[in-house]
């Protein structure tokens, strides 16, 4: 039996992770759940699942859960550091990293630090903190175990491989839902288009960000970082079916390559086994259902910010900080349409044009270049209007 704890228990991979663990009954058991403000579904998770801590946003949402659990009831933490506490000091053998965005950092790093397995589903931490997790990891002896599929790809496809042998490593792309748009007609799309996503039911925020294919771009810093990559070995491939998701070239050509359905609960159970496998809980891929794979090489007028995450990609710690930070304020802008969906490319450019990368040592210095960035970021989109 593995003890999960699981950050962002709300959000779609939280749900997607404990659907895994009711469907593996006896392998798996939920000690710690945290979430922020989806209150009432926590509740419904704490009775289902009897973790020992929970932690929320809010001190007054606390108190109603705790009013409202009859029984034997679970410490209940809030706030920001309510989660951290929860990363930290829950006895758990793994914990599951799916907090969005930027805030999902402290939790995984105080998670790092306990010396745990780190589940990662949350790129930004790795995005904006890489190099501090991976020597926080070494320091620790925590490992990390990837979640996003197409790292959750690469991870299966390296396995037991030395450096010296891998030639490159592909992510692959969907493309969104505008990978056929006429490029004039894209500074229309609406939030609505936007989030109706052809392949993947995710969050709001991925789920723009791959429309943007600004997704793409996170994960090859998640993967530089995940796996000790050179940037130059890193590569995107879009695949409109998603069943492909990662490929692992060779030095002498070969290339290994891992296939799935789409669905996150794949990618999820195998971060909970490894380095076992279990029965799968979806039907087998049947590949003559899907028929075609098709490869495209993703154009950079259509997608800019794949140019700009390859930038970032090869620069010191501060560019990928102030990236993320500007696409949070202008992904969340456009869903509030405030801003057009071109309009994102062009704010996350305007916040890095002039921007000169430095190393970034501690989290301290991290959260402070975040914080600089996104109110730069908002009062440059307040001002547009
Ligand atoms: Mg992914």
């Amino acid at each position: 039996m593995k003890n999960v704890v699981l950050l962002g228990s709300t959000g779609t991979i939280g749900r997607n992770t404990l659907d895994v663990i009711r469907r593996n009954s006896g392998a798996f058991r939920a000690v710690g759940l945290a979430a922020w403000s989806n209150r009432d579904l926590l509740l419904a998770q704490i009775r289902e699942f009897r973790p020992d801590v929970v932690s929320v946003g809010k001190a007054e949402d606390a108190a109603n859960i705790r009013r409202r659990l009859v029984g034997r009831k679970p410490e209940i933490l809030s706030g920001p550091e309510g989660a951290e506490a929860l990363a930290a000091e829950t006895k758990g053998d793994i914990v599951v990293s799916a907090i969005t965005g930027f805030n999902g950092l402290r939790p995984t790093l105080a998670a790092v630090k306990t010396g745990k397995i780190v589940a990662l589903a949350n790129k930004e931490s790795m995005v904006a903190a890489g190099a501090l997790l991976r020597r926080e990891a070494i320091r620790s002896g925590a490992a990390f175990v990837p979640v996003d599929s197409e790292h959750s790809g690469v991870f299966q496809c390296l396995a037991g491989r030395r450096a010296d042998e891998i030639r490159s490593v592909t992510l692959t792309a969907s493309g969104g839902p505008f990978l056929r748009t006429p490029l004039r007609d894209m500074g229309r799309k609406t939030p609505a288009e936007a989030l109706a996503h052809p392949r993947w039911k995710m969050g709001r925020k991925v789920t723009i960000d791959s429309a943007t294919m600004m997704n793409k771009g996170l994960e090859l810093i998640e993967a530089r970082w995940l796996f000790d990559l050179e940037p130059g070995r890193l590569r995107v491939l879009i695949h409109p079916q998603s069943i492909v998701h990662a490929l692992v070239e060779l030095r002498d050509g070969s290339v290994l390559a891992q296939l799935s359905l789409t669905d996150m609960r794949i990618p999820i159970q195998y971060a909970l086994t490894h380095p076992e496998r279990r029965d799968g809980i979806l039907p087998p891929l049947d590949l003559a259902a899907v028929g075609a794979l098709e490869f495209i090489a993703p154009d950079e007028r259509r997608f800019p910010l794949l140019r700009t995450a390859r930038w970032a990609l090869g620069e010191k710690d501060s560019a990928a900080v102030a990236m993320n930070a500007a696409n949070e304020v202008a992904v969340e802008a456009f869903i509030e349409g405030k801003l057009k969906f071109t309009g994102i490319a062009r704010t996350i450019e305007s916040a890095l044009a002039g921007l000169r990368p430095r190393r970034l040592d501690s989290i301290g210095d991290i959260v402070e270049e975040d914080r600089r960035v996104r109110e730069q970021t908002r009062s440059r989109i307040g001002k547009r209007k």
